[in-house]
């Protein structure tokens, strides 16, 4: 039978003993239902997941909810919106009581005199041109200089189909201001015409990600496995998509069977009652989702099927390494 220590060198077993003792539980929480922009494509507005529940205004009450989440077991709070850096006596509320993680668009600096170790993702969908056409704003200017050379921040930079030949001046411009990297796919939740992936477009930019890790490894935080299974939506034969999500709600999944997936996950609205379906929304298609979480989130709960070679248990290994780096469970 093959085990891990049968299929992995001394170092290798090192960097596997590491990561398996994190025990990572997380869940997402809609931390106010305003934002600064209005993105085409923003899976929580074109899903009007914003008037799914009544913003919760008690601060107390967060505090409360927050506690209650820690005795439940979750160890990293991540949170969206809307803009979660709207509401920062919210995001205080999870910062000083749980590993947080705040995704932005950046407009707005988290002061870091209030939130000196807080993991920020900023969001970056493309180029200038993408980010005026889909954003109505390049947001770069502004968030790079709240962020620059920032060590507790990265780019979350959404690839679109349009940035084929294009990411390496993207990933020049983050490196220069000293941040790193993270890539994931536009799931063009609003259907913006010439932004939908064709297969051959989807061939080209896994290869073009492979040459950025390559040529970037100090910068780029990523991995090519990664990087396969979310061009391709394959993980061995089997096809990313709703019988096989990860992310979903655990208490209101009705799934049968139930595929592998994250323990505890609760995708929790601002009202703090409301449960959202999945880590993005009710509405989008599983089928053609890219949402980069769940792609790795799916690698990480089927350990056990990549118990198989040494490359497919080495492959795996770098995807937990990646997520456990983009949320401050190890260093970059
Ligand atoms: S910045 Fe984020 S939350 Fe705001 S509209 Fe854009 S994608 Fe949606
Ligand atoms: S939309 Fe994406 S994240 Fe949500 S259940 Fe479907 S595949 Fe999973």
């Amino acid at each position: 039978m093959k085990t891990v220590s049968s299929l992995l060198d001394e170092e290798w077993h090192k960097r596997y003993k590491s990561i398996s003792k994190l025990n990572i539980r997380s869940s997402i929480y809609d931390v106010t239902n305003r934002c600064n922009l209005r993105c085409k494509g923003c899976f929580f507005f074109s899903s009007d997941e914003d008037k799914a529940a009544k913003e919760e205004m008690d601060l107390q009450k967060w505090e409360v909810f927050i506690d209650r989440e820690k005795e439940r077991g979750v160890n990293l709070a991540i949170l969206i919106g809307g803009e979660p850096t709207i509401c920062l006596d919210r995001v205080e509320a999870f910062y000083s009581r749980l590993p947080t993680f705040c995704a932005t668009n950046g407009l707005i600096k988290v002061p870091r005199d209030r939130f000196p170790h807080l993991m920020v993702g900023i969001s970056l969908w493309g180029d200038e041109e993408d980010e005026k056409l889909l954003r109505g704003k390049d947001t770069f200017p502004i968030s790079s200089r709240n962020y620059e050379g920032d060590s507790h921040a990265y780019y979350l930079y959404t690839i679109t189909p349009k940035q084929i030949g294009k990411t390496e001046r993207i990933v020049n411009r983050i490196r220069d201001v000293g941040l790193k990297i993270h890539m994931q796919l536009l799931s063009n939740d609003e259907g913006v015409e010439e932004f939908f992936w064709t297969h051959e477009e989807l061939k080209d930019i896994r290869a073009e990600m492979d040459d950025m890790l390559d040529k970037y490894p100090d910068v780029v935080i990523s991995s090519n496995y990664y990087h396969e299974v979310i061009t391709t939506g394959k993980m061995f034969d089997r096809q990313f998509g709703w019988g096989e999500c990860p992310s979903v709600t655990e208490p209101i999944d009705r799934r049968d069977p139930r595929p592998k997936h994250l323990m505890g996950f609760i995708r929790w609205a601002s009202d703090l009652k409301t449960m959202h379906r999945c880590c993005t929304s009710e509405t989008r298609d599983c089928s053609t989702c890219k949402d980069g979480a769940a792609h790795m989130s799916w690698v990480m709960v089927n350990k056990r099927a990549h118990i198989r070679s040494e490359q497919d248990l080495k492959n795996w290994i770098e995807v937990y390494e990646m997520f456990a780096k983009l949320y401050q469970f190890i260093p970059w």
